[in-house]
């Protein structure tokens, strides 16, 4: 019979990504033996122990150099076959996003995705979700035996339970190189230093009113890198060209949960909203005080942002340095 929850942990030069610890932590309030499993890298058990898992799965070998769908989903519903678990977590993060969905299908297992809070409701894990660009919030549970649920990055916070090491256990999923239907064959990673917007944990974005790629790059990325955060933009300065697609907030562009969201001449449009709606604290920055963006927002200023923003980023690194 199915049971505890298995974590499917993505690492970051051999460390567990702090999507892993956050879902490893919210596992281990939601009862039942939690096991954490790793594809195609190393990982420290003691890491993962120390955030609840008693034990962690790695699959390894030539097929997992570099995230490809195939190898990756016969690796997890290997993993799934031998440990059992009634719930399966995983980061709604691109490869989450990707790996999910087509593993529910290959295992028959109802996917639940995008979720921002778990609970255990009499023995069952339940699961809510923004739905209609975050204006409803459903609440799910899978009636499979398995129940698989991706989250969105900061939406629990990494509480070490104190455990001891956990026992790294490899599996072999019988899959090899040879067996793929795809191969990368290179990866390019992004010029960026910062976060993934997807991960971020602070975030400060600019809409059309930066005017141009010189307005977003002495405003927007200077009051970002002040306060550590991740540049991000609305669709409209994208279209214009200010900054490139990669930093798109919203419903044709990236989904968002960070703690703290600045959104800088950003209207408010419902598109933009469904991107970064769940952010913890809100600040908005506009010159027109009925923008609809302050309906949304924690805290607002109603001013010109080329005297904001440059204000504010003097501030951020006296404080910060
Ligand atoms: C199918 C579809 C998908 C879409 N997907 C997305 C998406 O993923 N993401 C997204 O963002 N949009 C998306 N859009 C577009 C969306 O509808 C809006 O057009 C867009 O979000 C507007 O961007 P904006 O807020 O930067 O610009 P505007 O709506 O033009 O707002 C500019 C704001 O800046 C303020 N402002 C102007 N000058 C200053 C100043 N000097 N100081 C302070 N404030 C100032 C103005 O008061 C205004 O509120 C989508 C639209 C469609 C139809």
């Amino acid at each position: 019979m199915s049971s505890g929850i298995l974590v499917f942990c993505e690492t970051d030069g051999g460390k567990l990504k702090k999507t892993a610890l956050e879902l490893l932590s919210k596992a281990a309030t939601l009862g039942g033996e939690v096991s954490a499993v790793v594809i195609g890298g190393s990982v420290d058990g003691a890491e993962a122990g120390r955030h609840g898992a008693a034990t962690v799965y790695t699959v390894n070998g030539d097929a997992f150099g570099a995230y490809s769908t195939d190898a990756w989903v016969k690796a997890l519903a290997a993993v799934i076959a031998k440990v059992s678990p009634a719930v399966v977590l995983g980061a709604a993060s691109p490869i989450g996003k990707d790996l999910f969905p087509r593993l529910g299908a290959r295992i028959g297992a109802g996917a639940v995705t995008e979720v921002t809070d778990l609970s255990n409701v009499g023995g069952q894990v339940v699961a809510r979700r923004p739905v209609y660009a975050g204006k409803v919030i459903a609440t799910a549970k899978v009636k499979s035996a398995v129940g698989l649920f991706t989250v969105r990055p900061n939406s629990f916070a990494v509480n070490p339970t104190g455990g001891g090491a956990a026992s790294v256990v490899a599996v072999d999923a019988g899959v090899s190189a040879a067996d793929l239907k795809t191969q990368v064959v290179e990866v390019r990673k992004s010029a960026q230093a910062t976060v993934d917007l997807t991960e971020a944990d602070r975030i400060v974005s600019g809409g059309r009113s930066v005017k141009s790629v010189e307005g977003y790059d002495s405003v927007i990325r200077p009051l970002a890198a002040a306060l550590r955060a991740t540049p991000g933009a609305s669709r409209a300065a994208v279209d214009a060209g200010y900054a490139p697609h990669s930093h798109q907030v919203g419903q044709t562009g990236k989904v968002v949960n960070p703690t703290l969201y600045i959104a800088v001449g950003i209207s408010g449009a419902i598109q933009h909203l469904a991107g970064m709606r769940t952010s913890k604290v809100i600040v908005s920055i506009n010159k027109d005080p009925e923008a609809p963006i302050f309906q949304h927002s924690s805290y607002g200023i109603v001013d010109d942002l080329f005297t904001i923003c440059p204000a504010l980023q003097r501030e951020f690194e006296a404080v910060i340095g």
